[in-house]
Protein backbone atom coordinates (compact mmCIF):
# COMPACT_ATOMS: atom_id res chain seq x y z
CA UNK A 1 0.00 0.00 0.00
CA UNK A 2 1.62 3.20 -1.11
CA UNK A 3 1.89 6.46 0.79
CA UNK A 4 0.81 9.32 -0.78
CA UNK A 5 2.41 12.42 0.08
CA UNK A 6 0.80 14.72 2.58
CA UNK A 7 -1.96 17.11 1.05
CA UNK A 8 -3.22 20.29 2.78
CA UNK A 9 -6.96 19.35 2.21
CA UNK A 10 -8.96 16.15 1.28
CA UNK A 11 -11.90 16.21 0.40
CA UNK A 12 -13.78 12.61 0.33
CA UNK A 13 -16.60 12.03 -2.25
CA UNK A 14 -16.83 13.35 -5.69
CA UNK A 15 -20.58 14.62 -5.35
CA UNK A 16 -21.92 18.00 -5.75
CA UNK A 17 -20.99 19.14 -2.15
CA UNK A 18 -17.65 17.89 -2.75
CA UNK A 19 -17.28 19.44 -5.74
CA UNK A 20 -18.58 22.45 -4.94
CA UNK A 21 -15.87 22.60 -1.98
CA UNK A 22 -13.08 21.78 -4.25
CA UNK A 23 -14.24 24.51 -6.98
CA UNK A 24 -13.92 27.24 -4.34
CA UNK A 25 -11.22 26.22 -2.71
CA UNK A 26 -9.47 26.18 -6.02
CA UNK A 27 -10.20 29.29 -6.87
CA UNK A 28 -9.21 30.94 -3.40
CA UNK A 29 -5.87 29.45 -4.37
CA UNK A 30 -5.79 26.43 -2.09
CA UNK A 31 -4.71 23.10 -3.12
CA UNK A 32 -6.66 20.06 -2.48
CA UNK A 33 -7.53 16.56 -3.78
CA UNK A 34 -10.27 14.67 -4.10
CA UNK A 35 -11.16 11.14 -3.08
CA UNK A 36 -13.57 9.36 -4.83
CA UNK A 37 -14.83 5.58 -4.40
CA UNK A 38 -16.73 5.34 -7.65
CA UNK A 39 -15.11 5.30 -11.26
CA UNK A 40 -16.93 8.46 -11.79
CA UNK A 41 -17.77 12.06 -10.39
CA UNK A 42 -21.27 12.88 -9.34
CA UNK A 43 -22.66 10.45 -6.85
CA UNK A 44 -26.45 10.95 -6.74
CA UNK A 45 -26.49 12.53 -9.83
CA UNK A 46 -25.53 10.31 -12.88
CA UNK A 47 -26.70 11.38 -16.31
CA UNK A 48 -26.29 8.99 -18.82
CA UNK A 49 -27.36 9.20 -22.98
CA UNK A 50 -30.00 7.32 -24.71
CA UNK A 51 -28.47 6.00 -27.69
CA UNK A 52 -25.67 8.74 -27.58
CA UNK A 53 -27.79 11.62 -27.56
CA UNK A 54 -30.97 12.09 -25.14
CA UNK A 55 -29.86 12.35 -21.50
CA UNK A 56 -31.47 10.44 -19.02
CA UNK A 57 -31.43 10.67 -15.43
CA UNK A 58 -30.66 8.00 -12.81
CA UNK A 59 -30.66 10.16 -9.59
CA UNK A 60 -31.26 13.76 -9.42
CA UNK A 61 -33.17 15.39 -12.31
CA UNK A 62 -35.12 18.45 -11.00
CA UNK A 63 -34.00 21.81 -9.52
CA UNK A 64 -36.60 22.76 -7.12
CA UNK A 65 -37.56 26.37 -6.65
CA UNK A 66 -34.80 29.23 -7.75
CA UNK A 67 -32.23 28.12 -5.58
CA UNK A 68 -29.26 30.93 -6.25
CA UNK A 69 -26.15 28.77 -5.21
CA UNK A 70 -27.37 26.69 -8.43
CA UNK A 71 -28.52 29.78 -10.67
CA UNK A 72 -25.24 31.09 -9.88
CA UNK A 73 -23.78 28.22 -11.46
CA UNK A 74 -25.85 27.46 -14.54
CA UNK A 75 -24.96 31.55 -15.79
CA UNK A 76 -21.42 30.94 -14.80
CA UNK A 77 -21.56 27.55 -17.43
CA UNK A 78 -23.86 29.36 -19.79
CA UNK A 79 -26.71 26.55 -19.44
CA UNK A 80 -29.96 26.88 -19.46
CA UNK A 81 -32.88 25.40 -16.88
CA UNK A 82 -36.12 24.68 -18.45
CA UNK A 83 -39.30 24.50 -16.77
CA UNK A 84 -40.87 21.37 -15.94
CA UNK A 85 -44.32 21.00 -17.79
CA UNK A 86 -46.96 21.88 -14.69
CA UNK A 87 -49.76 19.92 -15.78
CA UNK A 88 -51.39 17.48 -13.83
CA UNK A 89 -53.05 14.46 -14.79
CA UNK A 90 -55.20 11.37 -12.88
CA UNK A 91 -55.37 8.42 -14.88
CA UNK A 92 -57.93 5.52 -14.30
CA UNK A 93 -59.27 3.18 -16.40
CA UNK A 94 -62.54 5.21 -16.16
CA UNK A 95 -60.43 8.05 -17.79
CA UNK A 96 -57.90 10.92 -17.52
CA UNK A 97 -58.68 14.20 -15.61
CA UNK A 98 -56.24 17.47 -14.66
CA UNK A 99 -55.27 17.27 -11.40
CA UNK A 100 -54.69 20.97 -10.03
CA UNK A 101 -57.35 21.46 -7.93
CA UNK A 102 -56.08 18.62 -5.47
CA UNK A 103 -52.70 19.69 -6.11
CA UNK A 104 -53.67 23.12 -5.23
CA UNK A 105 -55.55 21.60 -2.02
CA UNK A 106 -52.39 20.02 -1.48
CA UNK A 107 -50.02 23.07 -1.46
CA UNK A 108 -52.73 24.67 0.60
CA UNK A 109 -52.77 21.28 3.52
CA UNK A 110 -48.91 21.75 3.54
CA UNK A 111 -48.63 25.57 3.46
CA UNK A 112 -50.76 25.22 6.93
CA UNK A 113 -47.58 23.57 8.41
CA UNK A 114 -45.84 25.47 11.03
CA UNK A 115 -42.62 25.40 13.29
CA UNK A 116 -43.87 24.81 16.69
CA UNK A 117 -42.12 24.79 20.76
CA UNK A 118 -43.22 21.07 20.41
CA UNK A 119 -41.96 18.84 17.39
CA UNK A 120 -43.80 16.22 16.10
CA UNK A 121 -43.85 13.76 13.27
CA UNK A 122 -46.08 14.96 10.04
CA UNK A 123 -48.53 12.21 10.98
CA UNK A 124 -49.26 13.78 13.86
CA UNK A 125 -49.36 17.20 12.69
CA UNK A 126 -51.57 15.85 9.76
CA UNK A 127 -53.92 14.57 12.47
CA UNK A 128 -54.54 17.52 13.92
CA UNK A 129 -55.47 19.38 10.07
CA UNK A 130 -58.76 20.55 9.78
CA UNK A 131 -58.64 19.11 5.97
CA UNK A 132 -60.54 16.45 4.05
CA UNK A 133 -59.82 12.91 3.69
CA UNK A 134 -58.58 12.82 0.18
CA UNK A 135 -56.21 15.03 0.93
CA UNK A 136 -55.03 14.22 3.89
CA UNK A 137 -54.11 10.61 1.67
CA UNK A 138 -52.89 13.07 -1.06
CA UNK A 139 -50.58 14.77 1.80
CA UNK A 140 -49.28 11.59 3.50
CA UNK A 141 -48.73 9.84 -0.29
CA UNK A 142 -46.62 12.86 -1.34
CA UNK A 143 -45.01 13.15 2.17
CA UNK A 144 -43.78 9.72 2.08
CA UNK A 145 -43.10 10.16 -2.03
CA UNK A 146 -41.35 13.03 -2.55
CA UNK A 147 -39.86 13.22 1.22
CA UNK A 148 -39.00 9.41 0.51
CA UNK A 149 -39.63 9.03 4.46
CA UNK A 150 -42.19 7.82 6.72
CA UNK A 151 -44.45 10.31 7.78
CA UNK A 152 -44.35 8.68 11.40
CA UNK A 153 -40.70 9.34 11.69
CA UNK A 154 -40.53 12.75 9.72
CA UNK A 155 -40.33 15.64 11.71
CA UNK A 156 -43.09 18.00 11.03
CA UNK A 157 -40.97 21.14 12.52
CA UNK A 158 -38.69 20.73 9.79
CA UNK A 159 -40.92 20.02 7.05
CA UNK A 160 -42.07 23.16 7.68
CA UNK A 161 -38.79 25.18 7.69
CA UNK A 162 -38.17 23.64 4.56
CA UNK A 163 -41.64 24.46 2.98
CA UNK A 164 -40.54 28.36 4.49
CA UNK A 165 -37.25 29.00 3.08
CA UNK A 166 -38.47 27.46 -0.22
CA UNK A 167 -41.46 29.78 -0.25
CA UNK A 168 -43.79 30.16 -3.39
CA UNK A 169 -41.10 28.68 -5.82
CA UNK A 170 -40.21 25.38 -4.05
CA UNK A 171 -43.39 23.80 -5.85
CA UNK A 172 -41.77 24.56 -9.17
CA UNK A 173 -39.77 22.92 -10.91
CA UNK A 174 -36.51 23.19 -13.61
CA UNK A 175 -34.72 20.49 -15.97
CA UNK A 176 -31.67 20.87 -17.63
CA UNK A 177 -31.61 19.41 -21.82
CA UNK A 178 -28.21 18.30 -21.22
CA UNK A 179 -29.07 16.36 -17.99
CA UNK A 180 -27.73 17.66 -14.49
CA UNK A 181 -24.21 15.59 -15.21
CA UNK A 182 -23.45 18.28 -17.71
CA UNK A 183 -23.11 21.00 -15.00
CA UNK A 184 -20.85 19.15 -12.47
CA UNK A 185 -18.79 18.20 -15.41
CA UNK A 186 -18.82 22.08 -16.14
CA UNK A 187 -17.66 21.84 -12.50
CA UNK A 188 -15.09 19.84 -12.52
CA UNK A 189 -13.51 20.54 -15.76
CA UNK A 190 -11.20 23.02 -14.51
CA UNK A 191 -9.87 21.03 -12.19
CA UNK A 192 -6.58 19.82 -13.04
CA UNK A 193 -6.10 16.20 -13.27
CA UNK A 194 -4.43 15.21 -10.32
CA UNK A 195 -7.05 17.36 -8.87
CA UNK A 196 -9.38 13.86 -8.19
CA UNK A 197 -8.33 10.04 -7.51
CA UNK A 198 -11.27 7.87 -8.42
CA UNK A 199 -11.63 4.33 -7.57
CA UNK A 200 -10.50 5.64 -4.04
CA UNK A 201 -12.89 4.42 -1.68
CA UNK A 202 -12.04 5.63 1.66
CA UNK A 203 -12.12 2.81 4.38
CA UNK A 204 -10.87 4.77 7.80
CA UNK A 205 -10.36 7.94 8.88
CA UNK A 206 -7.29 8.11 11.44
CA UNK A 207 -7.34 11.64 12.71
CA UNK A 208 -5.78 13.93 15.72
CA UNK A 209 -5.69 18.04 15.55
CA UNK A 210 -4.25 19.06 12.42
CA UNK A 211 -3.36 15.90 11.24
CA UNK A 212 -5.36 12.97 9.30
CA UNK A 213 -4.43 9.72 7.73
CA UNK A 214 -6.99 8.97 5.10
CA UNK A 215 -6.58 5.04 4.23
CA UNK A 216 -8.09 3.59 1.22
CA UNK A 217 -8.22 0.00 -0.48
CA UNK A 218 -5.03 0.52 -2.05
CA UNK A 219 -3.58 3.71 0.02
CA UNK A 220 -3.37 5.94 2.54
CA UNK A 221 -3.32 9.60 2.37
CA UNK A 222 -1.99 12.36 4.81
CA UNK A 223 -3.92 15.42 5.43
CA UNK A 224 -4.03 19.04 7.18
CA UNK A 225 -7.54 18.92 6.83
CA UNK A 226 -10.62 15.93 5.67
CA UNK A 227 -13.66 17.47 4.69
CA UNK A 228 -16.41 14.97 4.39
CA UNK A 229 -19.13 14.65 2.05
CA UNK A 230 -20.01 10.99 2.30
CA UNK A 231 -24.19 10.39 2.17
CA UNK A 232 -25.81 10.50 5.52
CA UNK A 233 -26.25 6.53 5.01
CA UNK A 234 -22.82 5.80 4.45
CA UNK A 235 -22.27 7.84 7.62
CA UNK A 236 -24.80 5.73 9.59
CA UNK A 237 -24.01 2.39 7.99
CA UNK A 238 -21.66 0.80 11.31
CA UNK A 239 -18.49 -0.23 9.67
CA UNK A 240 -18.74 1.73 6.55
CA UNK A 241 -16.19 4.42 6.69
CA UNK A 242 -14.69 3.99 10.59
CA UNK A 243 -12.82 7.03 12.53
CA UNK A 244 -10.19 6.63 14.96
CA UNK A 245 -10.95 8.00 17.35
CA UNK A 246 -15.05 7.65 16.69
CA UNK A 247 -16.87 10.47 16.15
CA UNK A 248 -18.77 10.72 19.53
CA UNK A 249 -20.07 14.60 18.68
CA UNK A 250 -21.61 13.20 15.75
CA UNK A 251 -23.55 10.32 17.23
CA UNK A 252 -26.87 12.36 18.55
CA UNK A 253 -27.14 14.22 15.18
CA UNK A 254 -26.49 10.74 13.07
CA UNK A 255 -29.43 8.65 15.16
CA UNK A 256 -31.70 11.93 14.35
CA UNK A 257 -31.14 11.88 10.93
CA UNK A 258 -32.52 9.31 8.84
CA UNK A 259 -32.08 8.06 4.94
CA UNK A 260 -34.90 7.87 2.91
CA UNK A 261 -35.54 5.61 0.72
CA UNK A 262 -36.71 6.56 -3.01
CA UNK A 263 -36.45 4.13 -6.46
CA UNK A 264 -37.18 5.69 -9.77
CA UNK A 265 -37.07 3.60 -13.67
CA UNK A 266 -37.58 5.21 -16.95
CA UNK A 267 -38.81 3.82 -20.01
CA UNK A 268 -37.72 4.85 -23.18
CA UNK A 269 -40.09 3.66 -25.61
CA UNK A 270 -40.18 3.99 -29.88
CA UNK A 271 -43.17 6.52 -29.92
CA UNK A 272 -44.82 8.72 -27.04
CA UNK A 273 -47.90 6.34 -27.28
CA UNK A 274 -49.45 8.19 -24.14
CA UNK A 275 -50.22 10.84 -27.09
CA UNK A 276 -51.95 9.11 -28.85
CA UNK A 277 -55.02 8.74 -25.78
CA UNK A 278 -57.37 11.41 -24.96
CA UNK A 279 -56.68 13.63 -24.20
CA UNK A 280 -53.96 13.91 -27.16
CA UNK A 281 -51.42 16.19 -25.38
CA UNK A 282 -50.75 13.98 -22.10
CA UNK A 283 -47.77 15.76 -20.63
CA UNK A 284 -46.51 16.00 -17.22
CA UNK A 285 -46.89 14.71 -13.78
CA UNK A 286 -49.39 11.43 -13.92
CA UNK A 287 -51.36 9.88 -11.21
CA UNK A 288 -52.22 6.50 -11.90
CA UNK A 289 -54.91 5.36 -9.46
CA UNK A 290 -54.78 1.90 -8.01
CA UNK A 291 -51.53 1.26 -9.29
CA UNK A 292 -48.82 -0.56 -7.96
CA UNK A 293 -46.70 2.49 -9.23
CA UNK A 294 -49.04 5.33 -8.86
CA UNK A 295 -46.07 8.63 -10.20
CA UNK A 296 -45.08 8.87 -13.64
CA UNK A 297 -43.80 11.94 -15.54
CA UNK A 298 -42.77 12.30 -18.81
CA UNK A 299 -39.65 13.59 -20.74
CA UNK A 300 -38.11 17.23 -21.37
CA UNK A 301 -39.90 17.82 -24.42
CA UNK A 302 -43.78 17.30 -25.02
CA UNK A 303 -42.46 14.78 -27.89
CA UNK A 304 -39.99 12.74 -25.82
CA UNK A 305 -40.85 9.04 -25.85
CA UNK A 306 -39.75 8.69 -22.58
CA UNK A 307 -41.73 8.02 -19.16
CA UNK A 308 -40.49 8.15 -15.99
CA UNK A 309 -42.06 5.62 -12.84
CA UNK A 310 -40.96 7.06 -9.01
CA UNK A 311 -41.66 5.18 -5.47
CA UNK A 312 -40.68 6.80 -2.40
CA UNK A 313 -40.92 5.78 1.73
CA UNK A 314 -40.37 2.30 2.51
CA UNK A 315 -42.37 1.41 -1.09
CA UNK A 316 -39.01 2.24 -2.92
CA UNK A 317 -37.37 -1.08 -0.98
CA UNK A 318 -39.76 -3.54 -2.33
CA UNK A 319 -38.77 -3.16 -5.81
CA UNK A 320 -37.16 -6.43 -5.98
CA UNK A 321 -34.70 -7.16 -9.16
CA UNK A 322 -34.08 -4.84 -12.15
CA UNK A 323 -36.41 -7.24 -13.84
CA UNK A 324 -39.33 -6.86 -11.08
CA UNK A 325 -39.46 -3.23 -11.22
CA UNK A 326 -39.43 -3.03 -14.97
CA UNK A 327 -42.27 -5.54 -14.85
CA UNK A 328 -44.33 -3.54 -12.74
CA UNK A 329 -43.56 -0.56 -13.92
CA UNK A 330 -45.20 -1.82 -17.40
CA UNK A 331 -48.10 -3.85 -15.31
CA UNK A 332 -49.01 -0.18 -13.91
CA UNK A 333 -49.18 1.45 -17.28
CA UNK A 334 -50.96 -0.93 -19.44
CA UNK A 335 -53.71 -1.16 -16.47
CA UNK A 336 -54.24 2.58 -17.45
CA UNK A 337 -53.44 3.02 -21.17
CA UNK A 338 -55.61 0.09 -22.22
CA UNK A 339 -52.61 -1.81 -23.74
CA UNK A 340 -51.72 -5.40 -22.72
CA UNK A 341 -48.08 -5.68 -20.69
CA UNK A 342 -46.68 -7.85 -23.83
CA UNK A 343 -47.33 -4.81 -26.52
CA UNK A 344 -46.17 -2.03 -23.95
CA UNK A 345 -42.69 -4.36 -23.49
CA UNK A 346 -42.38 -4.37 -27.57
CA UNK A 347 -42.37 -0.73 -27.51
CA UNK A 348 -39.63 -0.17 -25.02
CA UNK A 349 -36.02 0.59 -26.24
CA UNK A 350 -34.59 0.54 -22.95
CA UNK A 351 -35.32 0.79 -18.92
CA UNK A 352 -33.15 2.92 -16.95
CA UNK A 353 -32.82 2.18 -13.29
CA UNK A 354 -30.44 2.15 -10.27
CA UNK A 355 -30.94 1.19 -7.09
CA UNK A 356 -29.80 3.73 -4.21
CA UNK A 357 -31.33 1.62 -1.55
CA UNK A 358 -28.73 -1.01 -2.20
CA UNK A 359 -25.74 0.46 -3.38
CA UNK A 360 -22.99 0.58 -0.57
CA UNK A 361 -22.02 4.28 -1.78
CA UNK A 362 -25.37 6.02 -1.20
CA UNK A 363 -27.18 3.28 1.09
CA UNK A 364 -30.44 5.38 0.24
CA UNK A 365 -31.68 8.22 -1.57
CA UNK A 366 -31.77 11.19 0.04
CA UNK A 367 -31.90 12.38 4.05
CA UNK A 368 -34.68 13.62 6.42
CA UNK A 369 -34.89 14.67 9.85
CA UNK A 370 -36.27 12.81 12.50
CA UNK A 371 -38.89 14.27 14.78
CA UNK A 372 -36.98 16.71 17.06
CA UNK A 373 -33.91 16.50 14.91
CA UNK A 374 -34.11 20.22 13.61
CA UNK A 375 -30.94 20.95 15.12
CA UNK A 376 -29.07 17.83 13.57
CA UNK A 377 -28.43 19.01 10.31
CA UNK A 378 -25.97 21.86 11.92
CA UNK A 379 -24.55 19.39 14.74
CA UNK A 380 -23.53 16.71 11.56
CA UNK A 381 -21.76 20.23 9.38
CA UNK A 382 -20.02 21.65 12.75
CA UNK A 383 -16.36 21.13 12.01
CA UNK A 384 -14.29 19.04 14.63
CA UNK A 385 -10.58 20.16 15.61
CA UNK A 386 -10.48 22.29 13.08
CA UNK A 387 -9.72 19.42 11.42
CA UNK A 388 -12.93 17.30 10.39
CA UNK A 389 -15.21 19.41 7.97
CA UNK A 390 -18.56 17.98 7.15
CA UNK A 391 -20.18 18.59 3.72
CA UNK A 392 -22.90 16.69 1.60
CA UNK A 393 -26.75 17.62 1.43
CA UNK A 394 -27.55 15.84 4.85
CA UNK A 395 -25.47 19.14 6.09
CA UNK A 396 -27.26 21.87 4.50
CA UNK A 397 -29.01 24.19 6.36
CA UNK A 398 -30.03 26.68 4.49
CA UNK A 399 -33.59 24.83 3.71
CA UNK A 400 -32.21 22.78 1.26
CA UNK A 401 -31.52 19.59 2.85
CA UNK A 402 -31.72 16.43 0.70
CA UNK A 403 -31.25 18.18 -2.57
CA UNK A 404 -28.26 19.12 -5.08
CA UNK A 405 -28.90 22.73 -3.86
CA UNK A 406 -28.71 21.67 -0.51
CA UNK A 407 -25.56 19.67 -1.41
CA UNK A 408 -23.68 22.84 -3.12
CA UNK A 409 -24.56 25.02 -0.42
CA UNK A 410 -22.72 22.85 1.68
CA UNK A 411 -19.63 22.71 -0.07
CA UNK A 412 -20.19 26.14 -0.08
CA UNK A 413 -20.16 26.46 3.51
CA UNK A 414 -17.78 24.25 4.23
CA UNK A 415 -15.09 25.25 2.41
CA UNK A 416 -15.83 28.61 3.48
CA UNK A 417 -15.22 27.26 7.18
CA UNK A 418 -11.82 25.83 5.75
CA UNK A 419 -10.37 28.76 4.27
CA UNK A 420 -11.11 30.74 7.95
CA UNK A 421 -8.67 28.20 9.84
C1 LIG B 1 -33.37 8.63 -7.24
C2 LIG B 1 -32.99 10.00 -6.76
C3 LIG B 1 -33.66 11.11 -7.26
C4 LIG B 1 -33.32 12.39 -6.83
N1 LIG B 1 -33.97 13.45 -7.37
C5 LIG B 1 -33.57 14.71 -7.05
C6 LIG B 1 -34.09 15.82 -7.75
O1 LIG B 1 -34.90 15.70 -8.67
N2 LIG B 1 -33.64 17.06 -7.38
C7 LIG B 1 -32.72 17.25 -6.38
O2 LIG B 1 -32.35 18.39 -6.10
N3 LIG B 1 -32.20 16.17 -5.73
C8 LIG B 1 -32.58 14.93 -6.05
N4 LIG B 1 -32.01 13.85 -5.44
C9 LIG B 1 -31.05 14.08 -4.33
C10 LIG B 1 -29.68 14.51 -4.88
O3 LIG B 1 -29.26 13.58 -5.84
C11 LIG B 1 -28.69 14.56 -3.72
O4 LIG B 1 -29.20 15.38 -2.68
C12 LIG B 1 -27.33 15.15 -4.12
O5 LIG B 1 -26.92 14.69 -5.38
C13 LIG B 1 -26.33 14.77 -3.03
O6 LIG B 1 -25.04 15.26 -3.33
P1 LIG B 1 -23.89 15.00 -2.26
O7 LIG B 1 -22.64 15.56 -2.79
O8 LIG B 1 -24.35 15.42 -0.91
O9 LIG B 1 -23.78 13.39 -2.16
P2 LIG B 1 -23.39 12.36 -3.29
O10 LIG B 1 -23.82 12.82 -4.60
O11 LIG B 1 -23.86 11.02 -2.84
O12 LIG B 1 -21.80 12.41 -3.26
C14 LIG B 1 -21.05 11.72 -2.28
C15 LIG B 1 -19.92 10.99 -2.98
O13 LIG B 1 -19.18 10.26 -1.99
C16 LIG B 1 -18.75 9.05 -2.57
N5 LIG B 1 -18.43 8.12 -1.49
C17 LIG B 1 -19.26 7.43 -0.69
N6 LIG B 1 -18.55 6.72 0.22
C18 LIG B 1 -17.24 6.97 -0.04
C19 LIG B 1 -16.03 6.54 0.55
N7 LIG B 1 -16.01 5.70 1.59
N8 LIG B 1 -14.84 6.97 0.03
C20 LIG B 1 -14.84 7.83 -1.05
N9 LIG B 1 -15.97 8.28 -1.64
C21 LIG B 1 -17.15 7.86 -1.13
C22 LIG B 1 -19.95 8.62 -3.40
O14 LIG B 1 -19.56 7.70 -4.39
C23 LIG B 1 -20.40 9.95 -3.98
O15 LIG B 1 -19.80 10.21 -5.24
C24 LIG B 1 -32.30 12.55 -5.86
C25 LIG B 1 -31.61 11.44 -5.38
C26 LIG B 1 -31.95 10.17 -5.82
C27 LIG B 1 -31.18 8.99 -5.31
Amino acid sequence: MSLNNEQEIIIVGAGAAGLMAADTLLRAGKKCLILEARARIGGRIQTVMHENSSPVELGAEFIHGRPRVTLELLKRFRMKAVPVLSSRWRLSQGGFKRDLDSWKELSQALSQLRVQRKDRSFAQALAEMKISAKIREAAEHFVSSYHASEIHKISANDLAFQQEAAGESGMMGYRLPKGYGALLENLAAAFSPQTIQLKQRALQIRWSRAQAEIVTQKARFKAKRVLITVPLGVLKSPGSLVFYPPLRAKETALKKLEMGFAARISFVFNQPFWRNVSPRNLSGFFQLEGADIPIWWTGLSKDSPTLTGWLGGLEALSIGSRNEFIHRGLESLSGVFGLDTKSLKSKLLKAYFHDWSLDPLSRGAYSYCGVGGMSSRKELARPVEKTLFFAGEATDISGEASTVAGAFYSGLRAAEEILKV
